[in-house]
């Protein structure tokens, strides 16, 4: 789930690679630990903790010039976090040292049958069991690699490896199997890493390692193979990724970095896309003709979390441009539900990072029912985007805030792009296409727009920061953006927020309506705009405090707070109103000092059940 680095080269393995877990700390852990090689002892540091922490208990040892090793950021799902279940994991010799992201679900037994054979386990991690199967392969087996291969067999769940053997000096072995794993090629060195984050400050050539796929690195190569010991011929690709793009900038975290990258990422989604001549775009990456994007007779939207929400505002902008069918379900459910997967029905599976476990295992199950499913993914090479072979990249840039912003705004952007152009093989016109066009061209300027509006939002903000709950309202284009907006600043001020449509409000939550309970109201001038207002009387009769978020004129002094943005096209209100939004977490979250980057408990991309 969390991170891995390993190294093998001359140069001094342990700054190496506590500096490259320091690069994947923004994605979310509870413990740290390297283990290094040299001259056939391991040495294990490892903390419950931050990287600093370790950096520090490293600082006590004496040096140690190894130049091969392995390093862990550890989100516990076996045992709590603590030094012993820190990674990395020895066998009982301590001759094989392993790292693991992902879970290994028949953990249980494994540990059982190992402990039934005398085995003394020191951890209560399914990661452990590994060390110990791996050990004992290695009497039978010809290598590191068929030993992993071998111990591999018996596991079930979801694993990015590393293996360190004290008696191979430079060698590391690496499997995976539903987290990552990425290679860096370097000259006379290797890296490997679960993020390229880990790596852009070294090297630009990757591998991306295939689930099923293990490999064994030398500081002078690389050899790939499956689980079925046949093997594979992988070539390096180049990463186009800077190493600033990792670092923050001059900003005080990355979320504020990314929410202010947004003008430029969405310019960047749009590059080339846009068709003026005959008012669509061109999403060359969808490999769908004009014929088959007419056969489409519905489109379902599966992400999770915010990607959900980005996929729910799709879901409208498709049934409003394109008078399809469409709607949007959490990828996670789907997948267990048996879901009835319709040759009609154009999927698009939706993941910031192309790794988010639930959506992949979405994927898997539409390909396997025949199903026909696109991606919309932020990052090239990742799982998702090479199981689904065809969709649309977001062009987003590196997101490393735990909260999405950016990613966000470029899947609603690219949504918007795929709806126009489904529209325009069927009944949209030229001239309404054009409307769209024009409209997508102007948001990075109307983003800015709403971004210079800070200042405002942050007072706001600190009125409201010490408010217990807060409901999130809107209605059809406005609901979404509730749902993400109440996400937000759940996610990172652990203020509870529930976003309502705003018509459910007196079915029963206006029953919650009083002065300490404030209600962030979307209001975008639009048909429903009447309703709307009815809705804000409503909650201001009972007494309750509005945020109202709109750019429509509102009657002097309905709401209590006014939080504008700029007219668009009225299509394109929700990518608009998205943005106030995540000012207001944002800013409520700075008031009551949170982690911002790393709210608690949550990681970056969830690459475990
Ligand atoms: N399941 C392993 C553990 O709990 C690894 C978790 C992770 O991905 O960091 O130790």
């Amino acid at each position: 789930m969390c991170g891995i680095v390993g190294y093998t080269g001359t140069r001094e393995a342990t700054p190496v690679l506590v500096e490259g877990l320091h690069r994947l700390e923004y994605r979310g852990y509870d413990s740290a630990g390297v283990a290094v090689l040299r001259r056939g002892k391991v040495g294990v540091t490892k903390t419950a903790g931050r990287v600093r922490d370790l950096r520090d208990r490293l600082a006590e040892s004496p040096p140690n010039p190894a130049t091969v090793g392995i390093a862990h950021t550890r989100w516990a799902t076996h045992g709590e976090p603590s030094d012993r279940n820190a990674h990395p994991h020895l066998d009982t010799e301590g001759r094989i040292a392993v790292v693991h992201n992902g879970i290994i679900e028949n953990a249980e037994q494994l540990r059982a049958r190992l402990t039934a054979r005398g085995v003394e386990l020191v951890s209560e991690t399914d990661t452990e069991a590994l060390a110990h199967m791996i050990a004992a392969e290695l009497a039978a087996a010809d290598s590191l690699e068929d030993a992993v291969r071998a111990a591999l067999r018996h596991v079930e769940g979801t694993y990015g490896l590393v293996v360190l053997d004290r008696t191979r000096p430079d060698e590391l072995v690496v499997a995976r199997n539903g987290s990552p794993i990425v290679l860096g090629v370097g000259d006379g060195e290797m890296f490997v890493a679960s993020d390229v984050a880990a790596l852009v400050h070294h090297t630009q050539r990757v591998v991306f390692l295939d689930d099923g796929e293990l490999a064994t690195v030398h500081p002078g190569g690389y050899r790939t193979s499956t689980l079925e010991a046949r093997r594979t011929s992988k070539e390096p690709t180049t990463v186009e990724l800077a190493a600033d793009d990792y670092e923050l900038g001059g900003h005080s975290d990355f979320m504020r970095k990314e929410m202010a990258e947004q003008p430029e990422a969405v310019a960047r989604a749009l590059r080339g896309r846009l068709d003026d001549r005959f008012a669509t775009a061109h999403l060359g990456g969808l490999g769908l003709d004009p014929m088959a994007l007419r056969a489409v007779r519905r489109v379902k939207f599966l992400g999770c979390g915010s990607a959900y929400y980005a996929g729910q505002m799709g879901a409208t902008l498709v049934e409003e441009l394109a008078r399809i069918p469409a709607d949007a379900e959490p990828a996670s459910e789907f997948r267990y539900r048996d879901p009835v997967v319709d040759p009609d029905t154009l999927y698009v599976a939706i993941s910031q990072s192309g790794e988010t476990l639930d959506t992949l295992a979405a994927v898997q199950e539409l390909r396997r029912k025949g199903g026909r499913v696109i991606g919309a993914v932020n990052v090239v090479g990742s799982a998702i985007a090479r199981e689904c072979g065809s969709g649309v990249f977001l062009h987003a840039g590196p997101e490393v805030s735990v909260a999405s912003t950016k990613a966000l705004t470029n899947m609603t952007v690219s949504f918007a792009m795929l709806a126009l152009l489904l529209g325009r093989v069927r009944d949209l016109s030229a001239a309404a296409g054009l409307r769209v066009v024009t409209g997508l061209r102007a948001l990075p300027e109307r983003i800015e727009e709403v971004l210079a509006d800070d200042e405002r939002v942050r007072e706001v903000a600190k009125r409201y920061a010490h408010a217990r709950h807060m409901f999130f309202l809107g209605r059809v284009r406005g609901w979404p953006v509730a749902r993400e907006g109440a996400q937000k600043l759940k996610e990172i001020s652990y203020v509870h927020a529930e976003a309502y449509q705003a018509a459910e409000l007196k079915h029963g939550p206006l029953a919650l309506i009083d002065a300490d309970m404030p209600s962030v109201v979307l209001v975008p001038d639009d048909d429903l705009l009447a309703k709307n207002i009815g809705t804000i009387e409503q909650i201001k009769a009972r007494g309750g405090p509005v945020i109202a978020v709109t750019n429509a004129e509102l009657p002097a002094g309905l709401a209590d707070e006014v939080l504008r943005v700029p007219r668009g096209e009225p299509e394109l209100d929700p990518i608009l109103l998205t943005v106030p939004l995540q000012l207001l977490a944002y800013h409520i979250a700075a008031e009551l000092g949170r982690d911002i980057d790393k709210p608690r408990n949550l990681a970056k991309s969830v690459t475990v059940e």
